[in-house]
């Protein structure tokens, strides 16, 4: 089994930044209003993340860890009904395969936490121990016991760069959470709730310039839309690195999105500038297949004709009806 679950992990943790999207996630799915992410040495020395959701019972601590235990999957119809950002239950498992790893968590009514330990899998008895409600999960020294995986991992700024850059999607995707990171004892990020602004969270991850040089964004048409903060033309880059699209709430790459947006920007942007854009595309569930695969997120639409129209005009619609210098704040 630990086999297994260090295969798994080859995929599922491919480094750091892959470890703590799950970990940020399942926080999310626990229903935490707060998290807190703390890394030391790139997240290869550690990787904490401590929430204050729902919280493990003692007697599922085991189960949590335990590849497929917690699978919310029965069905094919199951996959397309799941709300959950996790499904798979098999993230915990895979981490706890390469590394060492200490789960407390307190359910809210409990009198206080429990806590277990475990090493390359091998797993300890729950103690009692002390914690806020919520959980808070410790990774330490991951890939320690599969020095192959280790070599793969590169410096420690590397690393924290992917890893900050996971947490950006995910504080982007969650305005409404508040989050901290910090790395080798320095605060990083400080997120307050953007809960009903989060236009706020934007400007707080991509910074008050590029808020600034940006227009709202926010069309609607037959069950689509799409919301946000696109960059004006003055704000264009020369790499695509501020550019964030989710659809239904996750971050996604695709080809067809991308194509759309660049098409908006082509007549108003020089040769080799990108624009920089936090944009939220939101449709029925039912028109988009999210195969989420643990390090890529693919999207396949029902009518990708329509959203591509759609899209390109909508953000059209945007940037025609912008003044240079306008303020999205
Ligand atoms: P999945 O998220 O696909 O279910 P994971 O391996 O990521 O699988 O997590 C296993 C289970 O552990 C989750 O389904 C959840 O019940 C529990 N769990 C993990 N992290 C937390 C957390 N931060 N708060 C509450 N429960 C958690
Ligand atoms: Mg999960």
């Amino acid at each position: 089994d630990l086999l297994i679950n260090q295969i798994a992990a080859g995929e599922v943790v491919e480094r750091p930044a892959s470890a703590l999207k799950e970990l940020l996630e399942n926080s999310l799915d626990s229903g935490a209003t707060e998290i807190e992410v703390r890394l030391m040495q790139g997240g290869i020395k550690l990787l904490q993340v401590a929430d204050n959701g729902g919280g493990i019972a003692r007697d599922e601590l085991p189960l949590a860890v335990a590849r497929h235990a917690t699978s919310k999957i029965n069905s094919l119809e199951d996959l397309e009904q799941v709300g959950s950002l996790g499904f798979r239950g098999e993230a915990l498992a895979s981490i706890a395969a390469v590394s060492r790893l200490t789960l407390t968590s307190r359910q809210a009514s409990e009198k206080h936490a429990w806590q277990i330990f475990l090493e390359s899998g091998a797993m300890s008895e729950p103690q009692p121990a002390a914690l806020a409600a919520g959980t808070t999960i410790e990774v330490n020294d991951l890939y320690f016991n599969t020095p192959a995986r280790r070599k793969f991992l590169k410096t420690e700024a590397t690393e924290f760069a992917h890893c900050d850059e996971m947490f950006k999607r995910i504080a982007l995707s969650r305005p409404e959470t508040a989050f901290t990171l910090m790395h080798n004892g320095k605060a990083q990020r400080a997120l307050r709730s953007a809960q009903g602004n989060p236009r706020q969270r934007i400007a707080a991850i991509l910074g008050d310039e590029f808020a600034q040089a940006s227009v709202v964004v926010d069309e609607q048409s037959s069950g689509l839309r799409l919301w946000g903060l696109a960059g004006l033309p003055t704000y264009s880059k020369g790499t695509r690195d501020a550019q964030y699209v989710f659809v239904n709430g996750r971050f996604v790459r695709d080809k067809l999105i991308s194509h759309a947006l660049r098409e908006s920007y082509q007549d108003v942007l020089h040769h080799g500038r990108h624009p920089a854009f936090v944009l939220f595309l939101e449709l029925d569930p039912q028109g988009v297949d999210v195969n989420v695969h643990p390090t890529k997120i693919e999207v396949r639409f029902r009518d990708g004709r329509a959203i591509h129209q759609f899209l390109y005009h909508a953000l059209n619609k945007s940037l025609a009806g912008s003044k240079a210098g306008e303020v999205a704040m």
